[in-house]
């Protein structure tokens, strides 16, 4: 299912009741995770919604400099049908990222600086999000789930680590060092 394209919704299907039900518990599912960002095909269902929240409480345990220089802010809850990404920025941001769908890694991930999503709310009505710093890495990431990409499938791959390790060796290294360590040309032997 994670591999798989999921399905577009019709205005029909987005006003049902299913639709709302399904919204409901991936919130659900989402916080207690807890996450902040859920695809329906994270939870086997191959259809074109995501949900979204990054609350004020998740950023407390960043310092604030993370904070800053990830561009994180809080974002409400939202959810998102049908969304379509565009790059609006293409220069990329690389941090270490994690996925409810590989639990227990994190990996350091690049990702477009500034992203426009055109989508359809709940009500089935659209709108247009621009996005940069964390929440736009939100959105990169929760809808390549609905094309069958992964964030190991964009991490650098020389990056891959346990939660554990990250927070001994990782979390607390200068940005500019993890950037030149993890650089794309693997080194040279
Ligand atoms: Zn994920």
């Amino acid at each position: 299912m994670l591999r798989q394209v999921a399905q577009p919704l019709s205005v029909e299907e987005i006003l049902k009741e299913e639709t709302r039900a399904l919204v409901e518990m991936m919130a659900e599912i989402m916080r207690s995770a807890p996450g902040v960002g859920l695809a329906a095909p994270q939870i086997g269902i191959s259809l074109q919604v995501i949900v979204i929240e990054d609350c004020a409480e998740y950023l407390q345990r960043l310092s604030p400099e993370e904070c800053e220089v990830r561009g994180r802010v809080p974002v409400p809850f939202h959810a998102l049908v049908n969304p379509r990404l565009h790059v609006e920025d293409t220069s990329e941001e690389t941090f270490f990222e994690g996925c409810l769908s590989v639990p227990g890694y994190l990996a350091y991930v690049p990702r477009a600086r500034t992203v426009r999503v055109d989508a359809l709310d709940l009500a089935a009505q659209p709108l247009t999000i621009r996005a940069t710093g964390w929440y736009g890495r939100i959105l990169q990431h929760e809808i390549d789930h609905l094309h069958g990409v992964l964030c190991v499938d964009r991490m650098r791959p020389r990056s891959l680590t346990s939660h554990d390790n990250y927070e001994r060796f990782w979390r607390r290294q200068n940005d500019a060092e993890v950037q030149a360590f993890f650089a794309p040309a693997p080194p040279e032997t």
